[in-house]
């Protein structure tokens, strides 16, 4: 391969307390509760919004409570609370959630259905930011990192403004990718153990009917009622057991990738559904991904296609919305303090430093928390092995396929930025390394600005 010698640069430099890369589900959390605990803070975002997944991905919140639907007796409790639920109170003032809608069928995979209307999910992010004070640089791209020995000295942006070094205290990566710890040298791995997606919302749809359609070959496999179109008692999520339709349908949806899960805040909308696809190699992989993003577009046709002629109600089905890029389920996971093993998260484990407490798995009924408990995050999940002032939080911790199969999901990332943010402008203010902040500092700090921590 030819190469180039790129001439060196002197970069105009920026200074912060925190700098938070990526803006996504847990990267806007992250800078909300740096800002607001006092740190200057710069929150890098690739795109021209804010939100990550949760605006690209994913169809409902998982999960802000404890699964007790699936175990008599066992007491319903929002154990995810603070600055995810001020999301959510947001939301819910500019009719853009469908609420914590309980599920009446399928609660044995998750007992509330939190859906979103992703565009003002974008909005009120942003506005929140804004009035926490946070330096927020969109459509700006982390491209490498300044690291001496055991610490990272910068972030290297570049953005239509050129390339500019932002100096900080404290880093928190949250890009997903994991881009910044991988760019300061820290370890990872790339277990390539996912398929990526691109998710579509698709209007000119019709919940009923498709409710219908699954009662019809007795597939329901999900069901919920909530806020749709400004009116409560509305259908929000719907989940097809595959195995059950019609095998025309079926053995399609299977070779195109495409999940018969949807939710809706929107009367004739689903939102979304996912195609998926397994690359052959790491999603950092920029040919391949390449080559994907036109994959899965045609998936998507595939699948409209499909919608159209076995879904009732569904002739005029078109695709609304897509994700700008494709979606990973992981991409880089960084070597971390501690690695949440599978054992802490069925057994329901906590520990002395944790920074929040969770109930959801994502292959419920198969892997559930165990007596519909909770387990603990501990802080030292989060901080980056081999450096002072590095953390992380996201989808880019936790190794194992499973345990990460509860860590990745939306709502835990959301908990787990506020408590990397809390950390870090703590350790900002008195100048600290991230393993020299006392962890009762810490817990009352997240206590204080409303994290649910007890009764588990
Ligand atoms: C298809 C799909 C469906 C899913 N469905 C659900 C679901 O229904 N419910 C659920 O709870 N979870 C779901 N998940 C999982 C969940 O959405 C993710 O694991 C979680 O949102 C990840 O959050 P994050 O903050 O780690 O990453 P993200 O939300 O992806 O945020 C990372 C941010 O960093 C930015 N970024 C990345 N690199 C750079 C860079 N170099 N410079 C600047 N910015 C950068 C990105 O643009 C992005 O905004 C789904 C995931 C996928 C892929």
């Amino acid at each position: 391969m030819d190469t180039y010698q790129e001439p060196a640069k002197e970069l105009s430099t920026r200074d912060f307390d925190v700098v938070v890369a990526g803006g996504g589900t847990a990267g806007v959390v992250t800078a909300l509760a740096s800002a607001r605990r006092g740190a200057e803070t710069a929150l890098i975002e690739a795109k021209g919004y804010t939100g990550g997944l949760v605006v690209e991905g994913g169809t409902a919140l998982h999960s802000f409570y404890n699964l007790w639907k699936a175990f008599p007796g066992v007491k319903k409790r929002q154990v995810v609370k603070g600055i995810p639920q001020e999301i959510i109170d947001r939301l819910k003032e500019e009719g853009g959630t469908s609420g914590h809608a309980e599920m009446d069928v399928g609660y044995d995979y998750d007992s509330v259905c939190t859906a979103i209307d992703t565009e003002i999910y974008k909005l009120v992010t942003l506005e929140m930011l804004k009035e926490a004070g946070v330096h927020l640089f969109l459509n700006t791209f982390l491209c490498g990192a300044l690291s001496e020995e055991n610490s990272v000295q910068g972030a290297v942006v570049e953005s239509r403004s050129g390339r500019e070094l932002f100096r900080a205290h404290t880093f928190i990566d949250t890009t997903g990718y994991g881009d910044l710890a991988a760019y300061a040298g820290a370890d990872y791995e790339e277990p390539n153990d996912h398929p990526v997606a691109n998710s579509m919302g698709v209007a000119n749809v019709n919940l009923e009917e498709y409710h219908k359609f699954l009662e019809k070959h007795n597939a329901l496999r999900e069901y919920a009622e909530g806020f749709r179109s400004g009116e409560e008692g509305k259908i929000v999520r719907l989940h097809a057991n595959m195995d059950q339709l019609p095998e025309a349908f079926r053995t399609k949806a299977r070779e195109i990738g495409m999940a018969a899960v949807t939710t809706s805040v929107h009367d004739d909308y689903f939102m979304f559904i996912k195609l998926n696809y397994k690359m052959p190699v790491s999603p950092t992989d920029r040919d391949e991904v390449t080559k994907a993003e036109l994959k899965l577009r045609r998936q998507q046709k595939q699948a409209i296609e499909l919608i159209r002629e076995y879904i009732p109600g569904c002739k005029k089905a078109f695709v609304a919305r897509s994700s700008p890029s494709l979606c990973i389920r992981r991409g880089r996971v960084i070597n971390c303090d501690y690695d949440i093993p599978l054992d802490d998260v069925l057994e329901g484990r906590h520990f002395e430093d944790e920074i929040m407490v969770y109930g959801f798995h994502d292959l419920a009924p198969r892997l559930q928390i165990k007596d519909g408990g909770t387990y603990g995050i501990p802080y030292r999940a989060l901080r980056v092995q081999g450096f002072s002032n590095l953390l992380a939080a996201g989808m880019n911790i936790t190794s194992d396929f499973d345990a990460h199969m509860s860590t990745r999901n939306t709502v835990c990332c959301m908990g787990q930025g506020q408590a990397a943010g809390t950390a870090a402008a703590l350790c900002a203010r008195k100048n600290l390394g991230i393993r020299e902040l006392s962890f009762d500092k810490l817990k009352k700090a997240l206590i204080e600005d409303g994290v649910y921590f007890s009764d588990y």
